[in-house]
């Protein structure tokens, strides 16, 4: 008897928030049968420990629209879920230098032209916005009263449940090695039997580079570490998000009173599996520095945890979506930069049209087709650049 294989029209590999919303546009939008196999359960990888910030204030126009589109998907789907998955907090990017000014200056046309509220603020109205502030040293600040903050974990989990409403399979990770071209189809072993389809995305994050490596294949991805901490304030009013530019660290407010800070990352190329138990004192006390300068009064507050998460850069900081340089049926979602849970919804509704039309155009400046093979070791830079 022929060993039992199950067809489908897309294979996914990675349950992180790209592949589950890929999953979910896929099956909901175009009725396509899709398999989706994670090694552990959705939001095990980054998007389990993303700070949550949805922000406008994006690189390029066609990254605006993306993020707009995702946000106005999470409001949406938010209301499937119990409240607080969705919070509308308006956020603020501070800078302190005149080439901060000056890109603010180019994202706020930007936004202007797409119709997103968006205005200056100076350091005296910032401190309107947050009583416990210290603004000596800013000049100005880019607030975007529709930005959003975001529960990352509830919201992968609601796109993986959402996508298997749609009739999405669940699947364990393949079994190493078995992923393959057999002919017209892409063929992969899990414990639950072999699994096959003319299309396979690869939307393992971090993890991507490692996938690709045991089909033989490289990619233009570096993963690193980034960080994000609780601290226990207790009561603090709920507050814009707040994004220091100079020091690259933001803070958004928690359910429960907590305050979330981030940053911490690391340039430098990780082994997602080898990452050692964190050690997270450096970037702690990073933040406890940032605290005593732009909110003295948060400087001591007990922290709640501290965490690290493996993100995945690209040589030009722009994500990687569509097909693989060469190779048939392949596909990547991968490559955010550490700014992939604001995106993802734009992005994968735009990579499943794509997908099936086999017109690239709605992959705009992030088709993974920019990067053919061979690819080079590079280092990773931080995060997305406003220009
Ligand atoms: C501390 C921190 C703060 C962040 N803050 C923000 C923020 O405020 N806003 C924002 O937009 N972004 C933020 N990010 C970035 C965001 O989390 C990522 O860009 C996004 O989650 C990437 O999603 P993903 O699905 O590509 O990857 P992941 O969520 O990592 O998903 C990949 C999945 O693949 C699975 N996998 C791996 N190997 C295999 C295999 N062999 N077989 C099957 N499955 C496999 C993993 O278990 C995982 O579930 C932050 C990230 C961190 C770490």
């Amino acid at each position: 008897m022929a060993p039992h294989r199950e067809r489908f029209d897309v294979l996914i590999v990675g349950a992180g928030i790209m592949g589950s919303a890929l999953a979910y546009h896929l099956a909901r939008d175009h009725r396509k049968t899709v398999a989706v196999c994670e090694r552990d359960s959705p939001a095990a990888g980054a998007s389990g420990k993303a700070g949550g910030l949805v922000s406008a204030q994006c690189w390029n126009d066609w990254d605006m629209v993306a993020v707009e589109e995702s946000r106005k998907e999470y409001l949406q789907l938010s209301r499937l879920a119990d409240t607080g998955l969705y919070e509308p907090s308006g956020g603020i990017r501070a800078v302190g230098t005149p080439e901060g000014e000056r890109s603010i200056a180019r994202t706020l046309d930007r936004l202007r032209s797409h119709g997103i509220p968006a205005e200056i603020l100076r350091p005296s109205e910032l401190a309107a916005l947050y009583p416990h502030g210290n603004f000596a040293g800013i000049r100005q600040a880019l607030f975007t009263p529709e930005d959003a903050l975001v529960l990352p974990t509830d919201m992968t989990q609601l796109y993986y449940r959402q996508a298997v409403e749609a009739g999405t399979r669940g699947l364990p990770a393949p079994v190493e090695g078995t992923v393959q071209r057999k002919g017209d189809l892409w063929s992969l072993e899990t414990a639950e039997g072999e699994a096959a389809a003319p299309t396979l995305v690869i939307a393992a994050g971090a993890w991507s580079k490692k996938v690709l490596a045991t089909m033989g294949l490289s990619a233009p991805l570096a993963p690193y570490l980034t960080r994000a901490c609780l601290l226990k304030v207790g009561n603090s009013q709920r507050f814009p998000y707040f994004h220091d530019a100079d020091r690259d660290v933001y803070l958004r407010t928690f359910p429960g009173g907590d305050i979330l800070a981030g940053d911490g990352t690391e340039l430098v190329e990780v082994d997602p599996d080898r990452v050692a138990p964190t050690d997270n004192l450096a970037f702690v006390e990073h933040i406890a520095e940032f605290l005593e300068v732009r909110f003295p009064d948060w400087a001591e507050a007990p922290l709640s945890s501290a965490w690290h998460g493996v993100i995945t850069s690209t040589p030009d900081r722009r994500p990687l979506l569509g097909p693989y340089p060469g190779v048939p049926g392949l596909f990547l979602a991968t490559g955010f930069n550490g700014f992939g849970l604001m995106r993802a919804g734009g992005a994968m509704r735009r990579l499943a049209e794509s997908m099936v039309t086999g017109d690239l155009a709605p992959l705009g400046p992030c088709s993974a087709l920019r990067f053919p093979p061979p690819h080079t070791p590079f280092a990773p830079q931080s995060g997305f650049t406003l220009d």
